[in-house]
Parts: structure tokens; sequence; C-alpha cells
């Protein structure tokens, strides 16, 4: 069967609309058509999506699909593509879009570019991307031979585009979603300071530099006063499980424009989540530590000390 088509998709809208205005480049170079598929229990944004370049919408509404599952979401996504059959698919690069992405692709017997930072297509109408490695010192260059081509994007990769007043089809997919072989056994409310990180513009984080988890309120109370959100290096996370996400290779990516890190060292795994930060400030009492090189400013000194001290300071700024 021959395939044709630009696709994406991400359970987050805003994301979706950056893969939007990639998709319309490679559409457009293909001379094919743009596709989104929505899915969820209550869909309402389809609308939004041709304003910002779909040509065709497919919504996948069922009661099931409120929350996330791979399972079912997988069963949307490839009944889309059975619909659809697009010769190209971006997936978002969240969390979620990351576990669906390559699964959709074993599906399809396919392969997966993920976290692709740079898309093309070639005269062949393969895709070509751009991929960070080595804890992101390197860029490769790759190219999918198979289709469809699958590739997942990390947010703000792209520029969403201009919404304009367009016309396109929503197609609304009926089938019957698979129940999910996972259980929810409880949903908690992250604990404070955590998430919307990826958005935040002010991001103060620990590191291993912090000695208890009562400590981190050093930091709460400079997020506070700065309007911060407080993230955190993987030890911090998930060695010692007192925050719930970390930033870094395999965490988030962040791209705030200040990035304040306390007690953190600067492994090559954590700057790869602060590349996109505008500028960033590091207090280190170790004056080789390598975050130093990747500052634009740098207090040598102890966070128990510099911390309290520089929140007052704020706080006096402030009256
Ligand atoms: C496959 C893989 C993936 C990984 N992914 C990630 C990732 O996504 N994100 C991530 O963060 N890590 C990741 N890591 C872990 C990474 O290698 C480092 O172990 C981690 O980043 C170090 O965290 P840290 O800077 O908090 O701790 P450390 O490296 O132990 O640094 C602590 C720093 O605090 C300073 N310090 C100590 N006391 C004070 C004080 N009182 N005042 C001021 N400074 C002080 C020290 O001088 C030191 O520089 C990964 C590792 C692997 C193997």
């Amino acid at each position: 069967m021959e395939l044709n088509g630009v696709m994406v998709f991400s359970e987050n809208v805003e994301l979706e609309l950056q893969l939007l205005g990639k998709g319309a480049e490679l559409a457009e170079k293909l001379d094919t058509e743009l596709q989104a598929v929505l899915i969820g229990s209550d869909v309402t944004d389809a609308s939004t999506l041709i304003e910002h370049g779909a040509e065709r919408v497919y919504v996948v509404e069922n009661p099931e699909l409120g929350h996330f599952a791979f399972e079912p979401y997988r069963t949307a996504i490839l009944e889309a593509i059975k619909r659809a059959s697009p010769e190209i698919i971006l997936f978002g690069a969240t969390k979620r879009g990351k576990e669906l992405a390559p699964r959709v692709a074993a599906a399809l017997d396919t392969g997966c570019m993920t976290e692709c930072i740079g898309l093309d297509v070639d005269d062949e109408r393969r895709l070509l991307a751009e991929r960070l490695t080595y804890g992101g010192s390197c860029v490769a260059n790759e190219m999918s031979r198979k289709k469809p081509h699958i590739a997942t994007i990390p947010p703000r990769t792209f520029q969403k585009p201009e919404p304009s007043k367009r016309v396109g089809e929503v197609i609304k997919l009926d089938f019957e979603v698979p129940a999910s072989r996972i259980a929810i056994v409880e949903r908690k409310e992250k604990s404070r300071g955590e998430g919307g990180l990826e958005e935040a513009p002010i991001i103060v984080a620990a590191g291993r530099g912090f000695r208890e988890k009562e400590d981190l309120k050093l930091l709460e109370e400079l997020a506070d006063v700065l309007g911060a959100k407080v993230g955190c290096t993987r030890p911090i996370a998930a060695d010692s499980g007192w925050l719930d996400e970390w930033i870094g290779i395999s965490g988030l990516k962040v791209g705030p424009r200040l990035y304040l890190a306390c007690g953190i060292s600067g492994t090559v795994q954590h700057a790869a989540g602060i590349r996109d930060a505008q500028i960033i400030v590091s207090i280190n009492k170790d004056e080789a530590a390598n975050i130093f090189e990747l500052s634009d400013y740098g207090v040598v000194g102890d966070l128990y000390k510099v911390l309290p001290a520089l929140t007052k300071a704020l706080k006096s700024r402030r009256k």
C-alpha cells in the first residue's frame, strides 16, 4: 500500500502544535498532507490543530482514554495510522510519547529515531534526523530507511506555527478500546515545587550538596522569593527519593531563563538537561567543580551559608 502524509501526535497539545510546524515543512517538501491525532475522553482541540496547519485531524474519543495508558493509546494511534497510512509519524518526546512511539514502531515493524533536534527528508523521501549523543557533546546524523518513518521530538525543538483561519477535516474513529492490562492503584499530586519544570522560566535545583531532605527548605524559600520551580539531579530523586522528577539526559530537559544549580557537580548527564537554559548560576563549594565550566556566574561557597544569605538579600530588595 502506498503511504502518504505526515502525521503528528502528542498528548500535550502545545507540543503537538510545535510538531505541526515541522510537520508542515516536511509535508510541503513531500507534497503530501499534514495529519494530526487527538486522543482523550473529552476532545476539544481539533479546531486549534486545524488553525495551526493540520489538514486532517483523527479524533479518538472514549471515556477509557481520559488518562494515559500505553496499551489503549497505542491501539488508538494504530487505528489512526491504519486509516491515514502516513509515511512519517512524529511523536512528542514527553515521558508518555517516549513510551508510545517505540511500541507503535514495533507494531509496524519499523524503526524509531528518538529525541530528534533536527528533521529533514531526502530525494528518496527518507526521514533524516539530527540527535544529540554522548550526553549532548556530539550530534549524530541518522537516516530512517523503513516506512513509516517514526521520530520523537522533545518540547520546544520546533516553533509552533502562527494560527490562521483554515478549513480541515475532522475524522472521528470509532472502535473498541481494549482494556489496559495495567491497573492504576493510586494517583498522587506532585509534591510542592514540582510539575511544570519544562516550561518554568526560573528553576532552582538541588544536588547532592544537600545533606538532608529537610534542607531543601533552604531552596524552597529561595524559590518562593524568585517565583521559581524546584528541580534536582538524578540522585536526589531516583536514589534519595526527596523529589519525584530530575533534570538531565534520562530526565527532564528544561529551558528556563535562569537556572540556579546548588550543590550540583555538573556531570554530562545533568548538563544534557540544562543546555537550553539562558543563564546558569551555580553555587558549589569546590572551585574545580565542572558546573562552573557550564555557568555564566558562579559562587564558590557553602550552599548552607550562601542560600540563606541570597534569600535574605533578595527579600530585602523587594521591600
Ligand atoms: C545512564 C545514566 C543516566 C544518568 N542520568 C542523569 C540525569 O538525567 N540527570 C542527573 O542529574 N544525573 C544523571 N545521572 C547521574 C550522574 O552521572 C551524576 O551521578 C549526577 O548528576 C550527580 O549529581 P549531583 O551533582 O547532585 O551529585 P555529585 O556529583 O555528588 O555532586 C555534588 C556536588 O555538591 C558539591 N557540594 C557538596 N557539599 C556542598 C555544600 N555544602 N555547598 C556547596 N556545594 C556542595 C560538591 O562539591 C559536588 O560538586 C545519570 C547516570 C547514568 C549512569
